[in-house]
């Protein structure tokens, strides 16, 4: 593909390339958008799909309703410690003016006023019991406050182990969607490699070899790309163990090729010049020569020396005379450089 001399094979070849990518590129985004839409084949999973689902919904009114109990008892403790402290605060003015009355009245000595030290004694005596009521309320609602802190979390440990089971076997099932969602998805694109796989070693140089490559980069995009969001926690395993089998099997390739190629080369070298000249190419020829290689033997050759007429490695003619004027030239040009003449 690099032997193109001529200038606009060059660029048309270039253009071609471009090709490759953008085809590369629509087929990446087609097949970017065809793997992301696969998860929508599967629906989503919630917890409640894995419980008893009376049970942990009688459990979950139940917390619920110990939680509301427990706001309620809450606010009536509030209030009742509220009273409690203003039934005490009453009942402690009250026997602050009396114990200073009474010491008045000791110092007065005045008889008329014993009933009224019996009215006051009973009516801090009421005040007393007033408070003492208040405290029992007090701690009535602190009893109440703890029952319901205690059902609610008695039953709150109930819906956590009911829920702990349902939640380890929701996520085995979404370990098995997600496997799921990653074979339909090495389904597609495993696929696509193999087709690369022998795309590349028998059509890389045919006719249509832009859209083969375009293809071949997609497909190892898709692969090695594409992929790796939606791999399982070991699918690690599966990219890098397909990454070694490609990489194998593209140096297995690469060896058999180059072995291949010095099998062949040692073939030609063997045979007459004549037959050695006509299975080169004109334009292979002149490309391997522009690189001051033998086009022969490839292997390099001072072709600026004029005493050297053929190539020191393989034999083959490198320089001649034309048939007409005599001129050095190059035995692979097909016409005379001097005087026009084509060569034998
Ligand atoms: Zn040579
Ligand atoms: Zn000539």
């Amino acid at each position: 593909m690099g032997k193109a001399l001529r200038l606009s094979e060059k660029w048309f070849r270039r253009g071609l390339w471009l090709v490759a990518l953008v085809f590369a590129g629509f087929l990446i985004g087609l097949g970017g958008t065809i793997v992301g839409d696969l998860p929508k084949v599967e629906a989503p999973l919630r917890v409640d799909d894995f419980l008893d689902r009376t049970a942990a919904q009688a459990l979950r009114s139940q917390v619920k309703e110990a939680h509301q109990a427990e706001q309620d008892a809450q606010a009536a403790l509030e209030q009742a410690r509220l009273q409690r402290a203003k039934a005490r605060s009453e009942n402690q003015a009250e026997r602050e003016t009396f114990n200073n009355w009474l010491a008045a009245r000791q110092a007065t000595q005045r008889a008329e006023h014993d009933p009224e030290v019996i009215a006051r004694t009973q009516a801090l005596d009421a005040l007393k019991g007033r408070e003492r009521q208040a405290q029992q309320a007090v701690e009535a609602q602190e009893q109440a406050l703890l029952d319901a802190r205690q059902g609610a979390q008695a039953a709150q440990q109930q819906l956590d182990a009911l829920e702990r089971g349902g939640y380890e076997k929701l996520a085995a099932a979404q370990r098995t969607v997600e496997l799921r969602v990653f074979l339909y998805r090495l389904a597609l694109t495993l696929p696509l490699l193999v087709a690369a796989g022998w795309l590349f070693a028998k059509k890389r140089q045919g006719t249509w070899w832009p859209f083969v490559w375009g293809f071949i980069f997609f497909a190892l995009f898709a692969f090695f790309v594409e992929l790796v969001p939606y791999l399982p926690s070991y699918g690690g395993y599966v990219r890098y163990v397909v990454g070694i089998v490609v990489t194998a099997l593209v140096g297995r390739y690469a060896i058999v090729a180059l072995n291949g190629y010095l099998e062949r080369q040692k073939q030609a070298e063997a045979l007459p010049d004549q037959e050695r000249r006509k299975e080169l190419s004109y334009d292979v020829a002149l490309a391997r020569l522009a690189k001051s290689v033998c086009p022969g033997c490839e292997r390099p050759v001072d072709l600026k020396n004029d005493q050297i007429d053929y190539c020191p490695h393989c034999g083959i003619g490198l320089f001649d005379r034309c048939g007409h004027c005599s001129t050095r030239k190059s035995a692979f040009a097909r016409f005379c450089h001097a005087c026009g003449t084509q060569a034998a």
